[in-house]
């Protein structure tokens, strides 16, 4: 498996990838890109690469399909098309787009190259980065998947120019969460800013997070080791998420994560010493800029159970956290139940 992704920062992608392309040797090129994303700037980048004449693929968007189906329809499509070897899978798209591209691009003919275009800020600090693809199976989140690492990852702010804010929000959680992490001066700037970030100080955090992000996932691509405090925040963040979509009332993953920050940090109060002002400060960054839980303390119950059903955990009976004792002086810590319920809601 190729360890690393060529990481390209430029705000015309279309330039970008028609470089990119220019330097490699391939047959024939397949974009993947959902049906909300398709009509908004696919004719663009596809056209900057006319002279490869790339085909397409459209798949549903929404996480509701990322699914067998959808995979299975990629890789007939692959097949009938002509796909074959040194073909190259281009996902233009968010993270269900790079993560279902990504695992028909790591199966096709037992694996062929791949490039990511990430289109929600989500994809670009995250779900594009790092090679694992997957889809979602019998009710499970990424039950099925691969370590795929892409070739290329291009990013460009541009495409955020059409998400909606609460997109905008949920991505920016993960790269609150990088800077909180690995750079505490970059963390504070955030903060200080009270609202979510645009401009420079967004491109500069999104490029620290991407950075920090393969940095990591190169060290540890299976996630045996350091990979695994990419996940600050998640563990009550997937357990929010989760309820919240069994209560008919689905958050996005930002929302629960930034959530679920305020819970590590919080615990992290307790088991480390984590400064109190600094839960406050952010608390306040939370309230400022994402909505509310939509739970009451009788939740709570519900919540371990989930959480303790985390494949992360190492028993069955405890649950493990990425903790913080200062800004980015973190450590993962396996804790009981009882000691973290006051701490959720
Ligand atoms: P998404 O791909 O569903 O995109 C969110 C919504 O925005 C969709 O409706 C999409 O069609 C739309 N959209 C995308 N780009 C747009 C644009 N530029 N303008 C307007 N609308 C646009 O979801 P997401 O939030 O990008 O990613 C979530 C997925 O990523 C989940 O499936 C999660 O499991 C996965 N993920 C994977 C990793 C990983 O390491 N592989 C990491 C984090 C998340
Ligand atoms: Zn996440």
């Amino acid at each position: 498996m190729n360890k690393s992704s060529q990481i390209i920062f430029d705000k015309e992608a279309e330039r970008a990838l028609n470089e990119l392309l220019s330097s490699l040797e391939f047959s024939s090129l397949f974009f993947v890109c959902d049906s909300n994303v398709a009509p908004l700037w696919l004719q663009s980048v596809k056209s900057a690469v006319a002279q490869y004449s790339p085909q397409e693929i459209i798949i549903p968007a929404g996480e509701q399909h990322k699914n067998l189906d959808t995979l299975s329809m990629v890789w007939r499509e692959l097949s009938e098309k002509g796909g074959n070897r040194q073909s190259i899978v281009i996902s233009l798209g968010g993270g269900v787009t790079t993560d279902l591209g990504g695992f028909a691009a790591a199966t096709f003919k037992r694996g062929i190259r791949t490039i990511n275009i990430p289109t929600t800020l989500l994809g670009a600090a995250d779900a594009a980065v790092g090679g694992k693809t997957g889809i979602d199976f019998c009710g499970l989140k990424n039950e099925i998947g691969a370590f795929h690492t892409p070739l290329a990852v291009i990013i460009s702010t541009k495409f955020f120019e059409t998400l909606p804010r609460q997109e905008i929000s949920s991505g920016f959680a993960e790269v609150l969460k990088m800077a909180l992490l690995t750079s505490p001066k970059l963390y504070r700037a955030l903060i200080k800013e009270g609202s979510l970030p645009s401009g420079r100080l967004l491109q500069l955090a999104l490029r620290h997070a991407i950075q920090a992000k393969e940095a990591i996932t190169t060290q540890d691509p299976l996630e045996k080791g350091v990979r695994r405090i990419l996940n600050l925040g998640h563990t009550a963040g997937h357990a929010y998420e989760s309820l919240a979509l069994e209560k008919g009332t689905p958050m996005t993953h930002g929302c629960a994560v930034a959530h679920g920050i305020l819970a590590a940090m919080r615990i992290s109060e307790q088991v480390c010493g984590f400064p109190s002002e600094e839960t406050n400060l952010y608390r306040q960054y939370l309230k400022a800029n994402y909505p509310p839980l939509p739970f009451t303390e009788g939740d709570t119950t519900r919540l371990l159970q989930l959480m303790l059903s985390d494949k992360k955990n190492s028993t069955p009976d405890s649950i493990t956290f990425i903790l913080l004792s200062r800004l980015g002086d973190y450590s993962i810590h396996t804790l009981h139940p009882v000691a973290i319920a006051p701490l959720l809601l």
